[in-house]
């Protein structure tokens, strides 16, 4: 019997024993092609020599400070890289070691900066039914993924939920593009007042949609209308890049296809690529600088903030992402899969949606395609799918689970970056076979 507490006690785990490229390899010598990244995790595969250099370099130099004693070379670096690449306005990083913290951090800190401005009574949150944050408990109170909060309810801080933008299941028939959005930056004005909007601090959004939606971005000038909504008020604007953030949907910042910027920005998975667990906040320089003319400490912190082996492993996947092109590869390679999915699934009775951006692509299942009805929730069939996959040595990640009630099963693919055309292929042919396996 393990000792490890897993995530299923009932579960078999194959033994992942090493990486090859796009490949996990387990010690039966089974091979499974990865086209999740895990959860958008491993952009660069699992054997990356340059990264492994970095990594080795780091650990023999210098492998961790703790950093309320050191700043480090690869930290500041890291955060030189990612300030010269980030939109505009952002101008300082706050390390942490996951997704999950870096919400925690922007949560604070945006809290932490209205006390610096002498705005305490601002604590109210607003974020959207349709997302997901993090499992911590600050992060798990922000999302809107029921599954996952469920259990926990009674511990949450209350936050206030609004529609996400959900064009294929929630833009009527007859209503423009334009005309949702205003219809959901109406819903969202509508909640400011109730709250009373020098009550309210922040507004947190993924601007493509991953672990409780499968890749939905929003439509064209949602998150430009959500922007002008929060300056007019005086609400920060956080995104949530942790899953769609580093390169996943053919941008470094998914932010810059929607042609603005935030207040804070949270990144995570795609930074390290798995190489090292690592998470960051990006700081508009109007937030620091309150806290740095005003109390010059921000009052939070873990024991591995800027973790330097962390960091310099990070360097590495950011630099490989810039110097081999990868941001182009992926707009290509997402051209190619979506091209492929809509191929394979046009006729599937099955495939409700297929959506997505770059190497960021979902499938909605549904039990009838015309009326976009969901399965019922007992068959959990993305579950299914997915172990149907790991049958056809396929890696996809199964997303569900919303604060609007089950609204279908969602496959997400989130490939790494380093594929050839021929891994589509494979990709495409092995979901298909395990979507029918499972059905
Ligand atoms: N935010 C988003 C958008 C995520 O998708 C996730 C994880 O899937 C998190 C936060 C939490 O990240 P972590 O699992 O690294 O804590």
């Amino acid at each position: 019997m393990s000792h490890v507490f897993h995530r299923h006690l009932k579960q078999q785990y194959p033994t992942a024993v090493a990486g090859d490229g796009p490949w996990l390899i387990d010690s039966q010598g089974r091979r499974y092609l990865d086209a999740c990244g895990g959860a958008a995790v491993s952009c660069l595969g699992h054997s990356d020599s340059e990264v492994q250099e970095a990594i080795s370099e780091q650990v023999q130099r210098l492998a961790y400070a703790h950093s309320s004693f050191f700043t480090t070379e690869p930290m500041e670096e890291l955060a030189d890289f990612l300030v010269a690449h980030a939109p505009e306005g952002l101008e300082s990083v706050y390390f942490v070691s996951g997704g999950s913290e870096a919400v925690e951090a922007a949560l604070k800190m945006a809290r932490q900066y209205f006390l610096e401005i002498g705005q305490p009574q601002r604590r109210h949150v607003v974020a959207r039914r349709q997302s997901y944050h993090g499992n911590t408990l600050g992060a798990l109170a922000a999302g809107g993924n029921a599954w996952r909060r469920k259990p926990f309810e009674p511990l949450l801080l209350e936050m206030s939920h609004v529609s996400p933008c959900y064009a294929w299941r929630h833009q009527w028939a007859d209503e423009s593009e334009a005309d949702y959005v205003e219809r959901l930056a109406a819903e969202l004005e509508e909640r400011i007042e109730q709250l009373g909007p020098e009550n309210v601090m922040a507004f947190v959004a993924e601007p493509v949609v991953g672990a409780t939606l499968g890749a939905v971005p929003a439509v064209n000038g949602y998150f430009r209308r959500i922007r002008e909504i929060c300056d007019r008020h005086g609400i920060l604007l956080i995104l949530d890049e942790v899953m769609c953030g580093m390169g996943r949907t053919g941008s470094l910042f998914a932010a810059e296809q929607e042609g603005i910027s935030a207040d804070l920005i949270t990144i995570a998975k795609g930074l390290g690529a798995g190489y090292q667990p690592i998470g960051a906040t990006l700081v508009s320089a109007r937030i620091r600088d309150a806290i740095a003319n005003g109390s010059g400490f921000f009052q939070h912190g873990h024991t591995y903030i800027g973790h330097a082996t962390a960091c310099a492993a990070a360097l590495a996947v950011q630099q490989a992402v810039q110097s081999r092109g990868l941001l182009a590869r992926v707009r290509t390679l997402g051209e190619g899969l979506n091209q492929r999915l809509q191929q394979r699934f046009a006729e599937h009775p099955h495939v409700g949606d297929i959506r997505g951006r770059g190497l960021f692509r979902g499938l909605e299942l549904v039990a009838d395609r015309d009326s976009k009805a969901p399965f019922d929730a007992s068959l959990n069939l993305n579950g299914r799918v997915k172990m149907a996959a790991m049958e056809q040595g396929l890696m996809c990640y199964p997303a569900g689970g919303t604060l609007d009630g089950r609204q279908g099963d969602h496959i997400l693919l989130a490939p790494p970056f380093i594929l050839d055309e021929s891994h589509l292929d494979e990709i495409v042919d092995r979901l298909g076979r395990a979507i029918d396996q499972a059905l």
